[in-house]
């Protein structure tokens, strides 16, 4: 590197330095080690206040209730709003219901204006239900306690929102130049994907977030013996649709059984379905995630997930992996669960009519008629038969893992947590990256937020909670990656 660039640099530095100041650093990079910097050093002074300042909107956030149904969103909207026009920026609130509002805000680029540039950060503001009688604390109380914070939307997704807020308002603080558009998107109706969803938003407002790269919720830092062992990053997702099976056959008294009561008919053909298993079919992703999965694995497993996709020993493999994870064995074929059973209006009355409900999750690619002939054969009772519901969500693209995005990512994960390898990821549950990617955005799920298996099975589930180490560190990482993103280096 020549001495004019350096001093180029420098220039940077200081000019920088006399600005706002904040979390982001100039980048006085590329210096021979003999000037005594780090090489290269960090883009990203120390983030801990930031985190502070963020746990503290967190906490707010989780004090705001937003189940969905209804979702009230626009109450952490409107909270949302308060906090960023008091850091001077102008947000929108964008209404998509009675009491239902999204929020966007961006950071204007002074050199580049293209939306397809742009990048967004993405979290959804409403939360599934809680059953109270099972929480150790009110669920939306914002509790403290042993180091976590305690309450529904703590994970999902109310610490990304508030780290994408973190890593949004750093940009801003610090001044800095950026390359292209970054965007601050707070969604409704995320987890219903009702009317008042992505799909929507997309459908009345995507002039205002248009966007070609994206983050959002659906990915995974996992921890393993107390340490960051790789970090998924969801680049596609399952397909879900929902099928009602029905049983007919003839009402009557109770008193006289017959042979098509439907309840039986309904009964056997779920049971037939539930014995089912799908025929394993790798997408080039999950062969990517397996690949690298088997690496870091214990050595039995690790022999097993080496051989999945060989023709000699995969089906022995794919037994035992299915066997030993039902998220291995969702990510490696179609998967169908029962979940919902209706019949009968009396105790003494057979019913005419006897109906189940199919959560089906497709692998990309797969088709629902497909695995609807597989079962039709299988349940094979002319009194029973299959109806599509019109819910089915839709198959996208998945975001590719050779854009730049995806290479910072892995460059500040392994940085941030110890060499720990990004590995591409199909997530079994839906998010709205799936209607991101649909609108050739490159959306990447991320959750910043290194958690134990313990941890992250409370999502959705009773006393879910955040540690609040562990959300520093996401503000951390995620400020780390948007700048080094986003700013003009
Ligand atoms: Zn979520």
């Amino acid at each position: 590197m020549s001495w004019k660039r350096v001093s180029l640099c420098i220039l940077v530095e200081l000019a920088l330095l006399a600005g706002h100041g904040g979390v982001l650093r100039a980048q006085i990079n590329q210096g021979p080690p003999s000037f005594g910097i780090p090489f290269p050093p960090p883009l990203v002074g120390d983030t801990s206040a930031l985190a502070r300042e963020a746990q503290d909107w967190l906490v707010e956030l989780v004090k705001i209730n937003t189940t969905n149904p209804p979702g009230n969103e626009q109450a952490v909207a409107k909270y949302l709003a308060g906090i960023l026009t008091k850091e001077g920026i102008t947000p929108e609130i964008l209404d998509v219901a009675p009491g239902r509002s999204a929020l966007v805000a961006r950071l204007r680029s002074s050199a580049v204006a293209e939306p397809s540039k742009a990048f967004l950060l993405v979290a959804h503001m409403d939360v599934v239900g809680v059953d109270r009688s099972k929480w150790s604390v009110d669920p939306f109380g914002g509790i403290i306690k042993d180091g976590y914070l305690y309450g529904r939307g703590s994970i999902d997704d109310k610490g990304m929102l508030a780290a994408n807020l973190a890593a949004f308002l750093a940009l801003k603080r610090s001044n800095v130049r950026l390359n292209r558009d970054v965007i601050f998107l707070a969604t409704t109706d995320e987890e219903q994907f009702g009317d008042a969803s992505m799909k929507t938003l997309i459908a009345k407002y995507w002039d205002k977030f248009a966007a070609g790269y994206a983050i959002n919720e659906g990915g995974n830092a996992v921890v393993k013996d107390g340490k960051v062992q790789h970090v998924a990053v969801q680049v596609d997702e399952k397909v879900p649709v929902n099928v009602a099976v029905i049983a007919k056959g003839t009402a009557g008294h109770a008193s006289i059984p017959t042979k098509d009561n439907a309840v039986v008919h309904l009964a056997a053909a779920v049971a037939k379905i539930g014995d089912y298993t799908a025929p394993v079919h790798f997408t080039s992703i999950t062969r990517r995630y397996f690949e690298g999965l088997s690496t870091l694995e214990d050595e039995e497993t690790g022999k097993w997930i080496r051989v999945v996709d060989t023709p000699d020993r995969g089906e022995h493999a794919q037994r035992v992996l299915s066997d030993a994870n039902p998220l291995w064995n969702s990510m490696m074929r179609d998967s169908i669960a029962p979940t919902m059973l209706q019949a009968g209006v009396r105790v003494n009355v057979i019913p005419s009519e006897a109906q189940a409900n199919l959560n089906i999750r497709l692998l990309p690619g797969d088709t629902v008629s497909a695995l609807l002939d597989e079962l039709t054969k299988l349940v094979n009772d002319p009194l029973v038969h299959f109806e599509v519901e019109p819910d089915a969500g839709l198959a996208a693209p998945n975001s590719s893992i050779e854009t730049d995005l995806y290479a910072t990512i892995t460059k500040v994960c392994a940085r941030e947590f110890g060499g720990a390898p990004v590995l591409p990821f199909m997530s079994t549950g839906a998010t709205d990256s799936a209607q991101l990617r649909l609108h050739s955005v490159q959306a990447y799920g991320l959750r910043p937020f290194p958690l134990t298996e313990e941890d992250d099975r409370r999502v959705h589930g009773d006393d879910e909670r955040l540690p609040l180490a562990a959300f520093a560190k996401g503000v951390d990482l995620l400020t780390h990656i948007v700048a080094e993103f986003c700013v003009t280096k």
